[in-house]
């Protein structure tokens, strides 16, 4: 029998040696998609021994057990069959009530869609909603999903600077510049993958106004809504006046709860749009996961259950910002939610892709080219802090010796 390791590597070889015929039945839509650069990263560290990976987006926890208590308790209650395709009602009213303690009123019964994680809400969204040559302003730097569901989807993404002056916080007038007659979405992503930004409430109302002024569709990515840091609470711009009706809030249980494995998600958004991507669900893949569903009721109703985890990852990005402000060369603004840290590498003269590629060779540590996630991202890297504290400051000490390493390099 093969096990998994014999198969990755047999996969690999396939993949670099045969040329496939049968690639002439691709369409040319999926012969343009390309494998993103954090998996690729991520595959390629696993030819070396001793990795520390500070590279895929994914919480180091396990899903709390009561959730796995209770999806079990739902699996032996028989609860093993398709759902609805917009979720189960008790699904769904969990949701609204979740929502509802957040200031957020949606209807269980046609203003919420259950899906299968984040991505299944926002590829549904986008498909329900483009037409060839739609334009869709997304931020730039930006998880790179956006872009290619975007493009794989017929639309066109519009990439919309965010600096690091303002934090990385989104604002307006970068978005007003760039709407054409063509412009249907905007897609805002708080707190932000790849930089942790939270959009200041002032840059959310701005925000707000000029997606109404404009009448533009905001998909409002909001599944790090439960990791924001300082004391501060997650606003949603659907909460803004005006905004409920040309929002889609996309939501997800993979961070907040520890449960990327379970792919169970949510939108939530005006009837018209939920109606059709419920039929667009039935079409693709009828429902998310039964059990999952069982388990997203349970967790919604006990958020406090991650408090401690949201109190690990704060002091752990309090300690990751202060080791990486003291390594030369480096320096990084404070990230005000999620698990990410978007790292200036600009003092060492060097592009993000070899500093990346460096690191992994030399020192063993993955952390993500800024260059991946769009043009802004040039001069940044993105390392994420859901590992550990003692492997956190074992990568801290490996990059600080990469970079002296590479100062010295600049000097002799
Ligand atoms: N949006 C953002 C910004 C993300 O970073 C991710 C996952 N990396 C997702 C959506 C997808 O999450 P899910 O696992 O719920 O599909």
């Amino acid at each position: 029998m093969m096990d998994a390791a014999r198969l990755f590597r047999s996969l690999s070889h396939r993949k670099k040696t045969k040329s496939n015929p049968m690639n002439n039945f691709l369409s040319s839509r999926a012969q343009n998609l390309r494998q993103g650069e954090i998996r690729s990263l991520f595959n390629r560290s696993k030819s070396y021994k001793n990795v520390i990976s500070l590279g895929i987006g994914e919480p180091d926890f396990v899903t709390p057990s009561t959730i796995i208590n209770a999806a079990y308790q739902g699996l032996l209650n028989g609860n093993t069959h398709y759902t609805a395709n917009e979720g189960q009602p008790s699904t769904r009213i969990a949701i609204s009530t979740y929502l509802e303690k957040k200031g957020l009123f949606y209807d269980p019964v046609d203003e919420i869609i259950v899906t299968m994680g984040g991505m299944g809400a926002l590829s549904t969204a986008l498909m329900t909603i483009l037409d060839p040559g739609d334009e869709v302003l997304i931020q730039d730097p930006q998880w790179l999903n956006y872009r290619s569901q975007v493009q794989f989807f017929r639309g066109i993404p519009v990439p919309v600077p965010v600096y690091e002056q303002d934090s990385f916080s989104l604002k307006a007038d970068a978005i007003e510049k760039r709407i054409t007659k063509k412009t249907k979405v905007l897609m805002i992503n708080s707190p932000n993958n790849p930089t942790g930004a939270v959009i200041h409430p002032e840059d959310l109302t701005g925000i707000a106004d000029l997606s109404i002024k404009h009448d533009l569709l905001v998909i409002s990515d909001e599944v790090y809504s439960e990791l924001v840091y300082d004391n501060s609470k997650h606003i949603s711009i659907a909460s803004l006046p005006g905004m409920k009706e040309r929002t889609i809030m996309v939501n997800s249980l993979s961070k907040s709860f520890a449960m990327t494995g379970w792919r169970i998600g949510f939108a939530a958004g005006p009837t018209e749009i939920i109606n059709k991507m419920t039929v667009l669900q039935e079409n693709l893949v009828a429902c998310a996961p039964t059990v999952s569903q069982e388990g997203l009721i349970y967790a919604v109703a006990h958020p406090e259950e991650i408090e401690l985890m949201r109190k690990e990852y704060e002091a752990r990005r309090d300690m990751m910002t202060e080791l990486i402000n003291h390594i030369p060369g480096l320096s990084c603004v404070i990230p005000r939610g999620a698990f990410y840290i978007f790292v200036n590498i600009s003092g060492l003269h060097i592009n993000s892709r070899d500093f990346s590629e460096k690191l992994l060779r030399d020192f063993q540590v993955v952390v993500i080219p800024g260059s991946a996630f769009g043009e802004k991202g040039e001069g940044f890297v993105r390392l994420s802090y859901a590992t550990n504290q003692q492997l956190l400051k074992e990568a801290a000490e490996r990059i600080h010796k990469f970079c002296n390493q590479l100062l010295e390099e600049k000097i002799l």
